[in-house]
This record gives C-alpha cells, structure tokens and sequence, in this order.
C-alpha cells in the first residue's frame, strides 16, 4: 500500500432523506464460525481469558456463531450496507484473508460458502454490488470488515475512534487486520464527541443518517472503542442492529459479559442504554452480534 489512508470527515445527514421514509433491511447471514460458550459469557476466576480461548473447556461446550451483515434498501438514498461480512477468498482458504494470528484462534473454524460473500447475496436479491453507495461498518473486526475491498465505489462510515483503534499498538491482537481497510477507498470519520451532538431515544449519542429519522448511528463503544450500533426504521417496525455491543440474547436479558472487552465500563453503559430501549420499546426487534439462535428467529426481509 502506497500512502497511508485516513479518513476524511463525514458530513451527516446524507443526501436522500425523505419525509416519512421507512427502510427495508435484508439481514446476511455471511458465514459461521464456533467458540466456546466462555467467549461470549465470561466465566468467573484466573482463567477467564484462556477459557474464553477453548483452554480446559469441554467440546461440548463451543456453540455455531452467525457472521452477518445487512443490507438496508433506503427509497431516497438507495442501497447501502451495515458491515461487510467475508471476502469470497474465505471459502477457500481462511488465513489467507483472515491471517494466521486469527486463524491461531477463533478463524480455523470459520465457514463459508461462496454463495454468502455479500456481492452475491445482492445479486441474489436484485440489487447490483457497484449500487452500493456506502457501507456504515459498526465496528472493524475481521469477520465484520473481512469483505471491504468488494466495495470499491462505496464511502464507509466509521467512527474515527474505531479507525484509531484499529491502526493502534496491538491491534492485531485485539482483532484487526490492516489489510482489511487500508484502501484507498473513500473513508468517512464520524465523530460522536463533537459539538452538536445529541441523544436519541436513551441513547446519549447519535446520528440521524439521512436527516430523515430512518436510520440512526447510535454510540455503543466498550466491544471496541468506536463501537457502533444501527437503529432501522423499517416498514416493519423498528430494528436495532446491535452488533458487537451484545453477542447474544443473554447478555441482552441478564447483561452477562464476554471474556473480551476493550473497555468493561463503557461496554456496561452501552449495555445499559440498549436494554433501557429494550424496556421502552419492547415491539423493537434487537439482532445482537454473534447469537445463532436469534438469528434463526429473523424474518428474511424488514419492510
Ligand atoms: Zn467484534
């Protein structure tokens, strides 16, 4: 890679916005993968860390994960993607995309199929790849940024915290692969520090997507440092992609924590601000991150 990417700052709302409108949202199931149940709720004393890794737990113990993404129809904007599943080179070989520190732990379980790389599940539903106008990434863990070079015309929306995060000491211990994002595609920043900045819902921090209150960017850091979640106003009723922020249905119910978590304090309060909606709008449907039974309970389509 030449010259080093950095992003540029976004400017929010996008173009498109539509009095009114409501989205459809298309949830991507873009691959599977196992761990330990200890990964996604941590259990207790010295070895939390290294249970969470398959160390001294029993075979039976390591579930089927989904790795996802969405593909959200807005009627004014167009196509756009939350999150960008796995490059299609996974299928055959994951360590080459994914890397062999990834591959020492959560990878050399990953499955895909051809058929689940992101451009083929457009194709699949009528939408051209090259139409996807912008990938909002929640996050830029391998399995959710694997599939960003697919999308070379696209602009993704990151936070700035999260590119930093991901560019930082270590990262590739912490689930990054640079090869993923330096592109020189066209990276926007979003910052949910700066001035004017407001609350949605009991959300601290968010951003109306479109101006038009379809699609919001809600701040969820703690997974990450730049963790963020996506709120859908679909045909459907409302969706609220949490990505990362929760791996499953339980943590959701009982706030049981993973074994990994780039700040314990800020995931607990982005925790705490899902369930309170949660609580407030129980006709919300939550997705959380990595949970195969919630996903199993989706509809194909939103909207
Ligand atoms: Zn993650």
């Amino acid at each position: 890679m030449a010259d080093r990417v950095e992003p540029k700052p976004a400017q929010l709302p996008l173009p498109g916005g539509q009095e009114g409108a409501v989205v459809r949202l298309h949830p991507l199931l873009c691959g599977e993968a196992t761990w330990p149940d200890a990964w996604p709720h941590r259990r207790g004393g010295p070895l939390t860390k290294l249970r969470a890794l398959g160390f001294r737990e029993s075979r039976n113990d390591w579930v089927p994960i989904p790795l996802v993404a969405f593909l959200v129809e807005h009627p004014g904007f167009g196509p756009f993607l939350i999150d960008t599943g796995l490059d299609p080179s996974v299928a055959e070989d994951p360590r080459e995309n994914l890397g062999r520190l990834v591959s020492a732990t959560g990878a050399k379980t990953v499955e895909m199929k051809p058929e689940q790389a992101v451009p083929a599940q457009l194709r699949e539903r009528r939408v051209d790849p090259n139409d996807v106008g912008l990938v909002v990434m929640t996050h830029l863990h391998y399995d959710h940024a694997s599939g960003v070079s697919q999308f070379p015309r696209a602009t993704f929306l990151v936070t700035g915290r999260e590119w930093e995060a991901a560019h930082g000491r270590a990262a590739v211990t912490k689930g990054y692969r640079a090869g993923h994002v330096d592109h020189p595609f066209n990276w926007h920043a979003i910052d949910f520090d700066e001035r004017g900045v407001s609350s949605f819902s009991t959300f601290g921090r968010a951003f109306d997507l479109f101006g038009d209150g379809s699609v919001h960017l809600l701040s969820t850091p703690g997974h990450t440092r730049g963790h963020m979640s996506v709120l859908l106003h679909t045909g459907a009723g409302d969706v609220l992609a949490v990505g990362d922020a929760a791996y499953t249905r339980r943590t959701l119910r009982t706030g049981h924590l993973p074994a990994f978590m780039d700040d314990e304090h800020l995931f607990r309060r982005s925790l705490r601000e899902i369930q309170l909606f949660s609580e407030q709008r129980p006709d919300a449907v939550l997705i959380p991150g990595h949970d195969m039974g919630a996903w199993r309970t989706l509809e194909p389509v939103y909207g």
